[in-house]
């Protein structure tokens, strides 16, 4: 298998694939594929349910907040926010870390009111903003953050108080990379093919109350509603995907749960941040140190044709995905929770020995 670094979608546990290999003709006796079998069976029905319980036991949602497994991923979320949350009169104010929280903002705006209450832009977003300072407009409907930066490789390590203003926050990329205390958001959002499995499947936990008081004329698919009220199969759900979910849920559960992969994550990115800081300036992190993400490592060399370099000879020893997006150009290594230790380990050596080389 290739050391696979892709930022999304990315790599995922073998024994799943291994589990869903073995299923894939037949599930569980039925003679068809889950894939095959109508979202209204008992079979699939069972998928459904596990799914959701799984994640509320491995994240720790309390009893008043409903998981909802929709479609559209996290883009669509951009907007199903403002529309669901954002009522006339109000502001959404939003922080400002980079590529993905301007997409968020940018979605709003066409809703209603926004404002960027912090950013980091003068860094060109290469760190999380001081959040001390935040003040929120009196008519805030929420405060958005992106807890995760794909693009730059920073992450938040704490989150801001906002009273009783409404936490909202993007976890695509660092969902279940760590234990977080679901109370104090009003709505996390992240689609799967990072941390939770194959694309298709995007999962919302929003609280009770949030969930129940959207304007009347929002169309049917985008209302929280009419997912809670029909247990996310008001319409055909992406099914398979949210199948793999489930097993990757499983298998998280097996390593021991959030704390434990959180761990495992740090002893991951800790190989690869220390061969940055102990190259003698050859790579240089992007993310102030602080600010540094444990799911996207952002780095840089001094030219840019050692960078291409770097991606070639990279590629030619079975590594993938380690050329940088191309809004922000140099290396990015994706460490998410699916990602092996040794593949850790063979790009640190990777890394030592390409300086080496090219130094
Ligand atoms: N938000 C973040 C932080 C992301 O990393 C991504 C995808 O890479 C998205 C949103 C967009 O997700 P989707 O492709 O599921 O719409």
């Amino acid at each position: 298998r290739a050391f696979n670094f892709n930022a999304g979608p990315a790599a995922l546990p073998l024994e799943v694939l291994q589990q869903a290999q073995e299923q894939f003709v037949d599930y569980n006796g039925a003679g068809m594929s889950i894939m095959e079998m109508s979202h209204r069976s008992a079979l699939y029905e069972q998928v459904n349910n596990e799914a959701q319980s799984l994640l509320r036991e491995l994240f720790g949602i309390p009893s008043n907040y409903h998981v909802l497994l929709l479609q559209g991923g996290a883009s669509t979320q951009f907007a199903s926010v403002p529309m669901n949350l954002l009522h006339a009169g109000q502001t959404g104010a939003y922080v400002m870390t980079g590529s993905w929280a301007d997409k968020a903002i940018k979605e709003a705006k066409l809703f209603g009111e926004t404002a960027i209450v912090a950013t980091s832009e003068s860094d060109k977003f290469n760190r999380i903003p001081d959040l001390s300072s935040i003040q929120l407009p009196d008519n805030a409907a929420y405060l958005h953050i992106t807890s995760n930066e794909t693009i730059e490789g920073t992450q938040f390590t704490s989150y801001p108080d906002t009273g009783n203003v409404p936490l909202v926050a993007d976890m695509s990329s660092d969902i279940l990379c760590r234990p977080v205390d679901v109370s104090k958001f009003g709505l996390i959002y992240a689609g799967a093919q990072k941390n939770l499995g194959p694309s298709g499947v995007t999962i919302v936990i929003v609280r009770d109350d949030l969930a129940a008081n959207s304007p009347k004329t929002i169309p049917t698919m985008l209302r929280y509603d009419t997912h809670v009220k029909n247990d996310s199969l008001y319409n055909t759900p992406p099914s398979f995907s949210v199948y793999m979910a489930n097993l990757v849920l499983k298998w998280l559960k097996g390593k021991g749960g959030v704390a434990a992969v959180e761990q495992y994550n740090r002893d991951k990115t800790k190989l690869i941040y220390d061969t940055i800081d102990n190259s003698g300036g050859f790579y240089r992190g992007f993310a102030q140190p602080e600010s540094r993400s444990i799911m996207n490592i952002t780095f840089r060399i001094h030219s840019e044709e050692l960078e291409k370099l770097f991606v070639k000879e990279s590629e030619a020893e079975g590594f993938v995905g380690l050329k940088g997006h191309r809004s922000v150009g140099g290396l990015r290594a994706s460490t998410y929770n699916a990602v092996p230790l040794e593949s850790c380990q063979a790009l640190a050596q990777f890394m030592s020995e390409f300086q080496k080389r090219h130094g």
